[in-house]
């Protein structure tokens, strides 16, 4: 790393956005000669929404143009190196009422696109799968053979390690604190400790802290909310362990989606959940709602802090028990220990995890160019994960890719997987 040298592309950011833009600009044949990425923390911190052992891949998606990116995802994901590594394939079902909205569109978008996959009602998907004997007869599920878990540790490692050394570079523990646009088209960027670093192109990588950093450097008011979300990680009673019951080989990722179907309570519930696999004997389930305004709209630089001086807040009584009793009234009893108290799941280390879901208004991504003051097309971003943005990674990184390589039009569509470019245009939250 040299602060004499002009970048052909700085990315600032190295949570799954960042680290799969560097490692498709500095490929062999890419079209940048040095690319350097700066990090405000350490590489593997647990302070943006990157971190962890597993998320889900799946191509059954309620959004046509997102099933596409994932099939275009899985298709890519493997020329990343040890691929075998960070991916299991387990299959995965969504699940809801009979009339649950969400389900139909997944169903209906299978249909259209010709992915492979499986209606099941009631008895014939406790028939399949005898792990969710608990769900009623008006249940309704797509089952689709192609999902999985990534490892976002894993993959993260090997996307920020594999690039010739000598080129590029990535700097840790420096914070971007202003961004300075030059008339000769050079963009100077300066960081916590005083080091300036000059680069042609810039894209902006930063998660959750988007706000903040979007009004900061460039004065942009954008929609967009940060939630805090949590996991849980069940333990297995040994008769699961030894039956391997629950493990990923025969046990497939699921998400409900719509109304509890055993509460009268209107809750608007939307858990989901995996198999066996990042740790023996537990299984791992999660909330994609939040329950009450205290998770919504922190401040990511608080938390961050937090988590250093030890202080975050407890996840909410009511949430882990909501999700308690929906786990146990659906899989069958004496697999997962589901009478463990608030106290003890919250008291165990790394039981429950907090993680931070970036929210665009319409949970659409923005992949786009950064208006600002001097109208050139040097500065792009990617922003908006809302909770389901890791599996697209990869081909994320190549649609931004695509933009800082050349200028493309709004009215094209990113030739990595045909995805309008309106799609993800950053004019939807201004
Ligand atoms: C609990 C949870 C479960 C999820 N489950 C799934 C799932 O199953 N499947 C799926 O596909 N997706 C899932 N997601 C969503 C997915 O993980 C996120 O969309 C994705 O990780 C966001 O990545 P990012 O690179 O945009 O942001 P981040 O990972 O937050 O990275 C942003 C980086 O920018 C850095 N940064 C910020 N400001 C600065 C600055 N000023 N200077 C330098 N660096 C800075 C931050 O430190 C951070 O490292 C989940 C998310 C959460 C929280």
């Amino acid at each position: 790393m040299q602060q004499d040298l002009i970048y052909d592309l700085l990315i600032v950011g190295s949570g799954i956005a960042g680290a799969s833009l560097f490692h498709q600009a500095t490929r062999d044949g890419a079209s940048f000669g040095r690319v350097l990425l700066l990090e405000q923390f350490e590489l593997m911190h647990s302070k943006g929404s990157s971190h962890g052992e597993s998320r889900i891949i799946r191509v059954a998606y309620d959004d046509y143009h997102y099933s596409l990116m994932a099939t275009k995802a899985l298709e890519m994901w493997p020329s990343v190196k040890d691929f075998e590594n960070f991916f299991v394939k387990t299959g995965g079902l969504d699940i809801g009422q009979l009339d649950d909205e969400n389900v139909n569109k997944v169903a209906k978008v299978s249909k259209e696109r010709g992915i492979e996959h499986e209606v099941l009602i009631g008895a014939q998907l406790r028939q399949k799968f005898p792990q969710f004997t608990g769900l009623p007869d008006d249940t309704l599920a797509v089952y689709s053979p192609e999902a999985g878990i990534l490892n976002p540790n894993k993959i993260r490692t090997v996307l920020l390690s594999d690039y010739d050394h000598e080129k590029h570079s990535i700097v840790e523990k420096e914070r971007v604190e202003s961004i300075i646009e030059g008339e000769d088209d050079i963009i100077t960027v300066v960081t916590s400790s005083g080091k300036r670093f000059q680069t042609r192109k810039l894209s902006i990588c930063v998660g959750a802290y988007s706000k903040k950093f979007l009004k900061q450097h460039f004065d942009l008011d954008i929609k967009f909310e940060v939630l805090r979300m949590c996991y849980v990680y069940w333990k297995l009673t040994e008769k699961a362990v030894q039956e391997n019951v629950l493990t990923a080989a025969n046990s497939p990722i699921w998400i409900a989606w719509g109304l509890d179907p055993f509460s009268d309570r209107p809750l608007d519930l939307a858990y989901y959940g995996f198999p066996e696999w990042e740790k023996k004997g537990y299984i791992k389930s999660a909330t994609h709602k939040v329950f009450g305004d205290l998770e919504r709209g922190f401040d990511p630089d608080e938390r961050a802090q937090q988590i250093d001086s030890n202080q975050e807040r407890p996840v909410e009584k009511e949430k882990l028990q909501a999700m308690q009793t929906y786990l146990k009234k659906v899989i069958p009893e004496g697999l997962v220990k589901l009478d463990e108290s608030y106290e003890e799941l919250i008291n165990e280390k790394d039981r429950v995890v907090t993680c931070m879901y970036e929210m665009t208004p319409t949970e659409d991504f923005v992949i786009d160019y950064i208006p600002t003051k001097s109208g050139k097309k040097n500065i792009s971003t990617f922003l908006g994960g809302s909770g389901h943005g890791f599996k697209f990674g990869i081909v994320v990184g190549e649609m931004l890719n695509e933009l800082m390589k050349k200028e493309v039009s709004i009215d094209s569509s990113f030739e990595v997987c045909s995805v309008p470019r309106e799609k993800f245009s950053i004019n939807h939250i201004l």
